[in-house]
């Protein structure tokens, strides 16, 4: 089977992206049922909002370096920068042609971001999930993680893919959604009942996988929580509070019903104390090794060597497509 997912680098990595997609990740890719494991930076879908030159190219090498200082192993795992492939354009812009505006214009993501944009919304806002299709089935990905926040994308993406088969005979393989069961979802520290979101413009209110071990500490001390002073798992009328314990839980692998019960006679600033120590053990290690790979040749070699194979195979099913479009001349 094939595993397939990116993400886009449209800001620092947080810990939300750390736990809900890169850990999930390092776990899966020891899968004995993934043959193949494949895991993209996204830049293209990162222009669909407005991105300084800069700041893109620094965040694009910054996740490739993050991707292996969190574990993913190059020797299983093929890392690629998505615009270094060509097809993923190519194929989005077949699928583009047989999407419509209609179910384009119903995506949330669309909606809200759409809510977001000062300068104009571009077209590739709206034609995003065409992209996401693309990145999806020039691979034939058998299995996609996705958040909730990419359900519906994925859902258009098997809409398209049955479509064009239906259309032009077998193409495409049709993806089967997967949701990681822990930790799917970790919240704001300042709004906890908004999700933790890496282009949020309040910084103070996800961690960086980046921050500086003392604003780390800091930024989880002054978490909102509430005033009834009791550590339980209730994310309706306690968002904060489940929050820091969906979080204390993913970083010490503990379920929460043990924290529960652990911390039944503590206070807010003991369970705070500890939850930022134990992300600080998580992510010291991750900054170390970050810092020894962002200038190495090695993650070039890496990039590079993922790039061909991800050439490779998205080459010959581009032509299968094209073929059974009837672009070009037979080939
Ligand atoms: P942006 O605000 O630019 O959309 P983002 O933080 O939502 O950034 P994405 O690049 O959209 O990040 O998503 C990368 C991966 O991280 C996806 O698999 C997504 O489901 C996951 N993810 C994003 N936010 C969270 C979160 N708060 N908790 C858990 N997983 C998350
Ligand atoms: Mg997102």
């Amino acid at each position: 089977m094939r595993f397939l997912s990116g993400i886009q680098p449209s800001g620092n990595i947080t810990l939300g992206n750390y736990i809900g997609a890169v850990k999930q990740f390092v776990k899966l890719q020891d899968h004995p049922d993934f043959t193949d494991f494949i895991v993209f930076i996204a830049d293209m879908h990162a222009i669909t909002v407005p991105q300084e030159k800069q700041t893109l190219r620094k965040s694009i090498r910054s996740l490739a370096a993050i991707y292996l200082a969190c574990g993913l192993n190059p020797e299983k795992v093929h890392i690629f920068i998505q615009s270094e492939v060509a097809e993923h354009a190519e194929l989005a812009w077949v699928l583009e042609c047989n999407s419509y505006i209609g179910e384009l214009e119903r995506m949330t993501q669309f909606k809200d971001k759409k809510e977001k944009q000062v300068q104009g919304v571009s077209a590739g806002l709206l034609t995003y999930p065409s992209l996401m299709a693309a990145d999806i089935l020039l691979y034939d990905a058998d299995v996609v993680p996705v958040g909730k926040d990419q359900k519906q994308h994925l859902e258009l993406t098997r809409t398209l893919a049955e479509r064009f088969n239906n259309k032009y005979g077998e193409t495409f393989v049709v993806p089967e959604p997967f949701f990681p069961q822990t930790g799917a979802k970790i919240m704001s520290l300042t709004e906890p009942e908004k999700k933790m979101s890496k282009s949020d413009p309040n910084p103070k209110a996800f961690i960086s996988l980046l921050d500086e071990i003392p604003v780390i500490k800091k930024k989880i001390k002054s978490a909102v929580t509430d005033s009834d002073g009791v550590i339980k798992f209730d994310p309706d009328n306690k968002p904060g509070i489940s929050n820091l314990l969906t979080i204390l839980s993913c970083c010490t692998n503990t379920p929460i019903e043990e924290l529960v019960e652990k911390y039944k006679d503590s206070n807010y600033a003991t369970f705070k104390e500890d939850v930022a120590n134990a992300v600080v053990a998580e992510l010291e290690p991750i900054q170390k090794r970050y810092y020894e790979i962002i200038d190495s040749p090695m993650l070039d070699s890496v990039l590079d060597s993922g790039r061909d194979y991800a050439k490779y195979l998205a080459q010959r099913k581009l032509s299968k497509v094209y073929n059974k479009v009837g672009l070009g001349r037979k080939r």
